[in-house]
């Protein structure tokens, strides 16, 4: 294969709102001579992935010495993998590229904040069997593999992901099926890891089937990147197979609305056509979607894929992640600017996972003002203040809300 230095086809499409939100190809890139058939294989893609400095410094040379001295440094806590898809996306003319900050080590990565962890979510104190987690009452997460097509940089799993830090990950899916079988208040099991869909499909169908066996468990959901890194591996093949498993959900994982390309749009199209139900969680990362703008691009661009922005995380506390950390502010103001000004299907919840295994906490700006007997307060999303009658027993009571105060009070 022969690799040449190219601009054709760039995903770089600008960043204005307009250029946001139109879907174009990743194009071929430095990819140009090969074959449609192996570029479309998702086995070629993940076989050609960037995975050693030497490789990126070769496709990069515009690396820059933070990310030189990343690279060097990156196996020990989570390893560099990106597929030449994804690797398309990256403008290397912007060292801000807000797709080159998720996926290119850094230096800042092995500068550990004090409040940082290397199991943010607790996971592993609520772990019963090995590979999986159960948090919450009637719902477990279920670990299937480390391996990812790429790596992010801000994992909330990078202690066992890729197993760069010797974490040594390896579910007993025979241990994990039991522990659900013997728990009949679990009706949901998120697969995660790692990435499920990195599975071939049939140990993905075994698998499915051997949940779907176990008469308590209502229904499953996959939590994957898979669509944004390799959106090649979303086969008719593999569609077919899980739409046999359904109630079946699909969480993908995008961040800015660039990684929407032309390919993810068609490959989220297929898992739609298969009568999937697909949710977003995007990760509120610094000079990558911290901004309304980008945000709201984002958001509306997913709906176009047929996906409903699920949630959007504050970064977790993870070891080495606080150059990618926003302000909780920050993420206030972007939902602000979301709620009311689109589609209420297009404005997802922000959430803090609380540190230490204290679950998911939405956190929002505040509509109501204050609340007393016979009364609310609320403000919507102009500012504008307006009371509403509140009943002794919660019902609201037949009086029309009223304007009492106007905007530049807020
Ligand atoms: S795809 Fe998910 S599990 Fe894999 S590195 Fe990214 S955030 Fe972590």
């Amino acid at each position: 294969m022969s690799i040449e230095a190219s601009t054709e086809d760039s995903g770089d499409e600008g960043s204005s709102p307009g250029a946001l939100k139109r879907f174009v190809s990743a194009g071929r890139g430095l990819w140009h001579n090969v074959s449609d058939a192996d570029w479309n294989d998702w086995h070629w893609q993940l076989k050609h992935r960037i995975t050693r400095l030497e490789q990126l410094t070769r496709l990069m040379p515009t690396l820059t010495a933070e990310e030189y001295a990343g690279t060097q440094l990156a196996n020990h806590k989570l390893a560099l993998a990106i597929t030449p898809y994804f690797f398309n996306l990256i403008n290397p003319a912007d060292e801000h590229c807000p797709i080159r900050r998720q996926v290119i080590p850094r230096l800042e990565e092995t500068h550990t904040a004090p409040w940082e962890m290397s199991d943010p979510c607790g996971e592993d104190s609520h772990s019963p069997v090995p590979g999986l987690v159960h948090r919450y009452p009637d719902r477990v997460l279920f670990l299937v593999t480390d391996r990812c097509a790429s790596y992010c940089r801000y994992c909330t799993r990078s202690r066992l992901v890729s197993n760069a830090s010797g974490y040594d990950f390896h579910p007993r899916f025979a241990d994990q099926l039991d522990y659900i079988r013997q728990h009949p208040e679990i009706r949901d099991v998120l697969l995660s890891g790692g990435d499920p869909l990195l599975f071939s499909d049939d140990k993905l169908n075994q698998l499915l089937t051997a949940l779907r066996a176990i008469p308590h468990v209502e229904f499953v959901r996959i939590g994957t990147r898979i669509p944004i890194f390799l959106p090649q591996r979303i086969t008719p093949e593999l569609c077919a197979m899980l739409k046999r498993h359904h109630p079946l959900f699909i969480s993908i994982h995008s961040n800015h609305p660039r990684e929407l390309t032309t390919e993810v749009r068609t490959a989220l199209e297929r898992l739609a056509d298969a009568g999937i139900p697909l949710g977003n969680q995007s990760v509120l990362l610094r000079h990558v979607n911290d901004d309304a703008e980008v945000m709201k691009a984002h958001v509306q661009k997913l709906l176009m894929c047929r996906v409903r922005p699920y949630y959007i995380y504050q970064c977790d506390l993870i070891a080495g992640s606080a150059h990618l950390r926003t302000s909780v502010r920050k993420g206030l103001e972007i939902m602000q600017a979301l709620r009311g000004h689109t589609t209420g299907y297009a404005v997802p919840t922000y959430v803090i996972d609380a540190p230490g295994g204290g679950g998911k906490v939405p956190v929002s700006p505040e509509y109501v003002l204050s609340r007393s007997t016979g009364r609310v307060i609320i403000r919507n999303y102009e500012g504008k203040i307006f009371e509403y009658p509140e009943a002794p027993d919660g019902t609201p009571q037949f009086a029309a809300p009223r304007e009492i105060v106007e905007p530049e009070l807020v």
